[in-house]
């Protein structure tokens, strides 16, 4: 069976992850969470008091970061490691989350993560969700999702994971963190969130998890059997 790339765009907490998760374990693709690269960057710089502010301790820091991805057979997906450490569930903190678009706007930043992702795809058989994936990373991706939902829908998504672990945060928290990154994602010079000219949009407001899998995957096949 011919082997596509697949890329997922859209703002923050619109469900991307878990469409890309679905969608890689059904079609037995590799899925690569591009925001937990940017996350992890960050967990680093905050850890190793880097000033990101000034380019050469960005540049110094970033030779010291290793980043893997490593398939988890118990929550069956593929998890990220920071210089052989597990950092997958500390990243998604919100101390991570308020910092992480100041980090992911930095080119060197960029250009590290970029490069990795792209070797990734270099045998087709990927998922990738992200900012920039469809416009800067894969452009030429068989099939590009631009997904998208109303802000209350998202802001009340995110709320419900983030409340387990943290049950003092509040809903405005949330809000203020998703709205922010959504303006520095989309505003900043380096390759801002925009949707791809030929990307698919798929606002998922008023659909289940289902229904949004089952459009999908219909994409999908389509471009399976029809990429040459
Ligand atoms: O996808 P997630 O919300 O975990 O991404 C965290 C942050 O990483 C985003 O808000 C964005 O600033 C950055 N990011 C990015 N480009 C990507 C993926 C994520 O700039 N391809």
């Amino acid at each position: 069976m011919k082997k596509i790339i697949i890329t997922i765009d859209g703002w923050s907490a619109c469900g991307k992850s878990t469409l890309a998760k679905q969608m890689a374990k059904a079609l037995g693709y590799l899925y690569i969470d591009s925001g937990a690269m940017y996350r992890a960057i960050t967990l680093y710089f905050l850890r190793n008091h880097v000033d990101w502010t000034h380019t050469r301790e960005v540049e110094k820091a970033m030779e010291n970061i290793n980043l893997q991805f490593v398939f988890n057979p118990v929550s069956k997906s593929t998890e990220i490691y920071l210089n052989d450490e597990n950092v997958e569930y500390v990243i998604r903190d919100l101390v991570i989350a308020e910092k992480v678009s100041d980090v992911a706007a930095i080119k060197e930043v960029r250009d590290f993560a970029v490069k990795q992702q792209r070797k990734m795809g270099k045998d087709k058989g990927i998922v990738m969700d992200g900012r920039d994936i469809g416009t800067v990373v894969f452009p030429r991706a068989e099939l590009k999702i631009f997904m998208t939902a109303d802000n209350s829908v998202r802001v009340g998504r995110r709320f419900k994971e983030l409340i387990v672990k943290n049950p003092n945060l509040t809903i405005e928290e949330v809000k203020t963190n998703l709205e922010m990154r959504d303006y520095i994602d989309s505003n900043r010079k380096v390759s801002p969130l925009k949707k791809a000219k030929d990307a698919l949009l798929l606002d998922n407001t008023n659909l289940t998890e289902k229904e949004q899998f089952e459009m999908a995957m219909n994409w999908a096949n389509e471009k399976i059997n029809t990429s040459a």
